[in-house]
């Protein structure tokens, strides 16, 4: 008999587990065997006995963890399928972060899509997501309400632009995620003609030169030395979101607070950061990306991994598609992705 899917992906304290392949999926504690869709630090942890990943998202775990994150680690290739006990497993891109992808799952006839984090609106800095057509469509619900409609990425970056342009001799300081969010941005301002150095806080500094050495264009990245900051009127800045709060955002010429996340479109987290300049660029997908991708993969089952579970999970009933929370405890929004990988000392 065809195993059913919940055979095929089961529910465990560490997270999604497949016991045909004996694999986690984007492990919360350390495990025989892992796969892990990217290197965000809630899905990517250190200590597993083995994990399988692109060779990007494998060098994104190094670079943070240090060389020895696992015990043993394999470079999946895109679309290559691996032979895993008895299913097989294929990893396809997921648009999110540099190297983050949907792991692909069959056995038998019964096709399962575990997606991660993913969105549709092309990003300069990573591979397009594909649709999969697929039996049981796994995915993330981080922005999975009505209202979140995430305006063009483009649009936002001219908001900074036109700011600097308005406040020539004020510092801007823009609050980005270490991995994935900051590159974009830069990469973005790049895009719309902006060729001045782009400042860099020192905790953003590895995993910028690490999109670098990956091919992607970025221009001159500088990192702010302590005792320049008073000199870098009319500059922008980049750091991580905890630092545009704390003082080492204060020493700047007037600073301008800015930050890009999908979050700013909520005006009352916007203020609460104290944010100038709420840029709302988000590397999640919003409702209009997760329906259009749901009815794509043509999946009859959604499984819904965290976020705002109960909407998505109440839309799929509305389109005739079967679907559940699964409630998946231990996977940050984007609130607090990255936030583990700011090294209190480079502050
Ligand atoms: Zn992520
Ligand atoms: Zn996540």
């Amino acid at each position: 008999m065809a195993p059913r899917a919940t055979e095929i992906l089961t529910q465990t304290p560490q997270g999604l587990y497949c016991p045909q392949g004996d694999f986690h999926l984007d492990p919360l504690r350390p495990v025989a065997r892992a796969l892990v869709t990217h290197g965000h630090s809630d899905h990517a942890r250190a200590g597993h006995g083995a994990v399988l990943a692109t060779r990007e998202t494998l060098a994104i775990m190094a670079a943070r963890y240090g060389e020895d994150f696992a015990g043993s680690t394999q470079a999946a290739a895109l679309g290559e399928p691996i032979r895993l006990g008895g299913v097989t497993v294929r990893f396809v891109p997921a648009g999110h972060v540099l190297g983050s992808a949907q792991i692909v799952i069959e056995a038998g006839a019964c096709r399962l899509v575990v997606s991660g984090d993913y969105k549709r609106v092309r990003d300069p800095t990573c591979r397009p997501f594909e649709p999969v057509p697929c039996d049981v469509f796994v995915t993330e619900a981080t922005f999975a309400l009505p209202v979140f409609c995430h305006p063009d990425p483009d649009a936002e970056i001219a908001k900074l632009l036109h700011s600097v342009r308005l406040f020539p001799d004020r510092a801007h300081i823009v609050g980005v995620y270490a991995l994935g969010k900051a590159q974009r941005l830069i990469a973005l301002l790049r895009r719309a003609g902006y060729d001045r150095p782009i400042h860099l806080h020192g905790a953003l500094e590895r995993l910028t030169a690490l999109y670098k050495d990956e091919g992607i264009a970025l221009g001159d990245t500088p990192r702010v030395l302590p005792e320049e900051r008073g000199q870098l009127g009319g500059a922008i800045v980049l750091c991580p979101p905890s630092a545009a709060q704390e003082i080492w955002a204060r020493r700047f010429p007037d600073p301008v607070t800015a930050y890009a996340s999908g979050w700013m479109r909520v005006r009352a987290r916007a203020r609460q950061k104290g944010a100038e300049l709420p840029l709302v660029v988000s590397d999640h997908a919003d409702w209009g990306e997760l329906t259009r991708t749901i009815r794509e993969t043509g999946a009859e089952e959604v499984w819904v991994t965290h976020g705002q579970e109960d909407a998505l999970v109440h839309w799929c009933g509305t389109q005739g598609i079967r679907a559940r929370p699964l409630h998946l405890l231990g996977y940050g929004d984007e609130a607090e992705e990255g936030e583990a990988a700011v090294p209190a000392e480079v502050a």
